[in-house]
């Protein structure tokens, strides 16, 4: 059995052979932390993209959707609090010169004495069977009170330095951990310093420092400068959301895992506006918009049929400058459970800010209450690359077949897969092909379809299996007499042989959004 990091690096060559992922300028020897999505994996990730937008605005009434610029005003920046504190602290190895953020390396330190305690409890589940009370062995196991103690002593003194944005002391908690870098193995660390992590450019002729834009480090500052724009042109009513996607640039510092965290990505956010007091839960009983959208999101993720257990909330040890509550969705991903999507309670303060800066009136007149207000937020984020990764991760396969072979395929929900059909005559001549044309004419109106007539049809079969194909047509002599052609599942590998007028409702009935969409009821 290959481990998860072999399975990780057969991903990433996979994705570039099929023409999923492809490193950016490639000729040039690329650019770090940078991708490019090939014909199929352009495909895809328009249909995550498009399975986000159809789930929060064609399914809510009360959200719409909206495409801002990424160049925007830069006192933008300013007000939001990037300028002043969008920063990761850093942290160099003397010897190897390789740069960290320190904040990583502490979370995968305190992840590794996690691992440890897990390890425990596996070992002591599996030795007791069904009479195996975890609570209790938590509770009480010394090896595992010690981990434990160990694990939220690191934390509590983690968050408390975050807190007092001591960086002397984060250096310290490394320090006293005995963190080594993982490629010169010393403890030889520099100070931690902060880092600023937006790309600027400059806008006309001129350079000065005026004329300094940014990349948009995120797509939710263009909701909040248009919500009343939107407010007003949508005639919106309280509570409503503004929908996102587009590009977001960040310079990360340490750009690892492929597209887990890149320089350029691209992100679906959402943010919606409430009544000041409804976002938490109220004292009798009320949900809270956030934990609405918390449980919301994660029914989403789950909708897609990954697997429940390779989903957790994280509550934020630190909360952000805007926020009164966050928390991640995060993603069992072949290197450890990480952060797939945030939730966070902004409360008023990006409106708020804006106003200020803006010095134009953010607020919302409530007809209910008959008062203005400023209203508050609560957002969520997600990253559509990452989004993608663990699609891509869940869906591999490597199988071993009865005849000995191996068969790699991306077991892809259906309504996602690039293409949906293959159509594949069986010889290149006798009229095969023009048949084969002809169903390709029939269906491609609705779905992505492909013709391929190269090699044997088992091969052909392994092709359509590695880029997730839910449906290949053989097209044979029969066909040409019947109207008849075979039909083979990706999943089960089963052929039947169907009419090709029954062909389109078979297939719109397996790949549409539609069935995927309902279960978010
Ligand atoms: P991290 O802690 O991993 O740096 P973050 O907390 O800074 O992420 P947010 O600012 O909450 O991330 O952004 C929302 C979402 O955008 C994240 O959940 C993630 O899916 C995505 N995202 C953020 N940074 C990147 C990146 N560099 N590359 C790819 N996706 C990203």
């Amino acid at each position: 059995m290959a481990n998860q990091e072999d399975i990780f690096k057969n991903i990433i060559s996979h994705s570039k052979e099929y023409g999923f992922i492809f490193q950016s300028s490639e000729i040039y020897d690329g650019l770090s932390a940078v991708y490019d999505y090939g014909q199929m994996g352009a495909e895809l990730k328009k249909n995550l993209r498009d399975y986000w937008w159809k789930a929060m605005v064609q399914m809510h009434e009360n959200i719409v959707g909206i495409d801002a610029a990424i160049f925007m005003h830069p006192t933008t920046w300013k007000a939001s609090g990037h300028v002043d504190a969008f920063n990761d602290p850093l942290i160099d190895n003397k010897d190897s010169k390789k740069r960290y953020r320190a904040d990583v390396l502490i979370e995968e330190h305190v992840a590794k004495i996690e691992t440890k305690i897990q390890k425990e409890v596996d070992k002591a589940k599996e030795r007791f069977g069904d009479s195996f009370d975890e609570a209790q062995f938590r509770a009480t196991n010394a090896r595992v009170l010690e981990n434990q103690t160990k694990a939220d002593g690191i934390l509590s003194k983690f968050k408390d330095a975050l807190e007092k944005n001591d960086l002397e002391a984060v250096r310290q908690i490394i320090i006293d951990c005995e963190i080594v870098c993982p490629i010169s193995g010393t403890k030889n660390w520099t100070e931690v310093r902060q880092f600023n992590l937006m790309f600027s450019t400059s806008m006309g002729a001129v350079t000065e420092d005026s004329n300094i834009i940014y990349l948009r480090p995120e797509t939710a500052q263009g909701i909040f400068v248009n919500f009343l724009n939107v407010q007003k042109s949508g005639r919106m009513k309280i509570p409503f959301g503004i929908a996102q996607t587009g590009k977001a640039f960040r310079n990360e510092i340490v750009a690892r895992q492929f597209i887990f965290r890149m320089r350029e990505f691209e992100q679906m956010e959402m943010q919606f506006f409430v009544r000041p007091g409804t976002e938490m839960d109220s004292p009798t009983g009320e949900v809270g918009w956030y934990n609405y959208w918390k449980e919301t999101r994660m029914k989403w993720h789950r909708s897609l049929g990954f697997g429940d257990e390779n989903y957790r909330y994280h509550d934020h040890l630190k909360l952000a400058h805007y926020a009164n509550a966050a928390c991640d969705i995060e993603f069992s991903f072949p290197f450890g459970f990480k952060e797939l999507e945030g939730i966070h309670s902004r409360t008023d303060f990006d409106l708020k800010a804006h106003e200020q800066h803006s010095g134009k009136k953010l607020q919302y007149f409530d007809p209910e209450l008959n008062q203005s207000y400023v209203p508050y937020v609560v957002e969520t984020s997600v990253g559509l690359d990452r989004l993608f990764l663990a699609t891509l991760a869940k869906s591999y396969v490597e199988e071993k077949l009865e005849d000995g072979s191996t068969r790699v395929a991306l077991n892809l929900p259906a309504f996602l897969a690039p293409i949906k059909v293959a159509v594949l005559p069986l010889l290149k001549k006798d009229g095969l092909p023009e048949k084969a044309r002809e169903i390709i004419n029939l269906l491609k109106f609705d779905h992505a379809t492909t013709f391929d007539e190269k090699d044997t049809i088992g091969k052909r079969y392994r092709r359509q299996d590695a880029i997730g194909t839910p449906f290949c047509i053989t097209v044979d002599h029969q066909s040409l007499e019947d109207n008849t052609v075979t039909l083979r599942y990706r999943d089960t590998m089963q052929q039947e042989r169907v009419s090709i007028d029954a062909l389109a409702k078979i297939i719109d009935d397996k790949v549409s959004f539609k069935k995927a969409l309902q279960q978010l009821k």
